[in-house]
């Protein structure tokens, strides 16, 4: 059992990894034995990261990728296998939102939400299987959410984004099963990361907590448990799943 979620010898790629919870995949996975590729638009984002990866005695490279750039995309994979190996396992967790009433989203942020939360995991994961299933599998992690299931006011583009992952994230498990790839997704609920700590601080914020069943709300390591599982031979018979954390959110 104590062998269950050991990731020793495995190379895991998560972007948008210079923060939040691109970051907290990124050592929680090295603190299990990947070798990890912190991927970031800006790499000199990546550096405190990179440093304290190390310092703990993990393996950790850090390297340029834009989820929405197909080119950068495959630019990093080369760059990641040359410097750690094959990926073994990409955390699909870049991703933004942005919050307007509907009737004031403009084409330009439609396509900024659609392009980065959804087609960026489609060329990231499309990326990541090609050389997947060449060397007889891997792992494939999707961070959705769960305003993919349900939806709540001023981020009609997110919700819609992060639904069209959840059914990707199915899709390509269907197609991918027989080349070794498992895709699945992780859909968390309300997590306090700098994006959000001050909104959450707010009346506004306050009262939204209060509808979260456990009555707090998530904190990073609160998504080791599934991460683990996801990235390790553990869901060796996961596919097409999709784990929720969210303190209750979703039965609330
Ligand atoms: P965050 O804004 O702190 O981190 C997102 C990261 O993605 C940033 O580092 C950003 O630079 C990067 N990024 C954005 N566009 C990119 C691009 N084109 N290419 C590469 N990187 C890019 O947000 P977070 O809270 O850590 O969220 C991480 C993921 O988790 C997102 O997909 C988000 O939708 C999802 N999520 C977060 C929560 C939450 O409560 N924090 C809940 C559910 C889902």
């Amino acid at each position: 059992m104590a062998d269950t979620f050991d990731l020793t010898g495995k190379t895991a790629l998560i972007t948008g990894a210079s923060q939040g919870l691109g970051a907290g995949f990124a050592t929680t996975l090295a603190r299990a034995g990947a070798k990890v590729a912190l991927a970031a638009r800006q790499t000199g984002k990546l550096k405190t990261l990179k440093a304290e990866i190390e310092s703990a005695g993990g393996v950790a490279h850090a390297v340029a990728m834009d989820v929405t750039d197909p080119a950068s995309i495959h630019a990093a994979f080369d760059e990641t296998e040359a410097a750690l190996g094959p990926v073994d396992v990409l955390v699909n967790n870049a991703g933004i939102a942005i919050t307007k009433p509907f009737l004031e989203i403009s084409e330009a942020d439609w396509d900024a939400v659609l392009d980065t939360n959804l087609k960026g995991c489609f060329l990231a994961g499309q990326e990541a299987a090609k050389r997947m299933s060449q060397r007889g599998g891997g792992s494939i992690i999707n961070i959705a959410s769960v305003l993919g299931s349900e939806v709540i006011g001023q981020l009609s583009s997110y919700c819609a984004s992060k639904a069209g992952l959840i059914h990707l994230t199915k899709a390509m498990a269907l197609e991918l099963a027989r080349v070794g790839v498992r895709v699945n997704a992780i859909a968390p609920g309300y997590i306090e990361t700098p994006i959000n700590s001050d909104f959450f601080k707010s009346p506004a914020g306050e009262k939204m907590i209060k509808g979260i069943p456990q009555r707090r709300l998530g904190q990073p390591d609160d998504l080791d448990g599934a991460i683990l599982l996801l990235a390790s031979d553990a869901s060796r018979y996961m596919t097409g799943s999709v784990v929720t954390v969210d303190g209750g959110f979703l039965v609330g």
